[in-house]
């Protein structure tokens, strides 16, 4: 994986934090492993969305691709 996927991967991560009113990754986590739905981002526009936490491929409803990553799987987490 090249450092540009990375750098993008862990932006998204603060963003999805950001928009989910999460002070830190670690408050996503937590909250994400007691839930059966975790916050997710899309890669490609940044919309927010609940899905499974180890979604990696989840359909966007805002843009139309299936650039759709749970915040666990951004973390590296699962
Ligand atoms: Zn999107």
């Amino acid at each position: 994986m090249s450092t540009i996927a990375l750098t993008k991967k862990a932006m998204r991560l603060l963003e999805l934090c950001e928009a989910e009113g999460f002070e830190t990754v670690e408050d996503l986590i937590q909250a994400s492993m007691t839930d059966s739905v975790s916050p997710a981002i899309c890669m490609e526009c940044a919309h927010a969305a609940k899905m499974e936490p180890d979604q990696r491929a989840g359909y966007c409803e805002a843009c139309h691709t299936n650039r759709m990553v749970s915040g666990l799987v951004l973390a590296d987490f699962i």
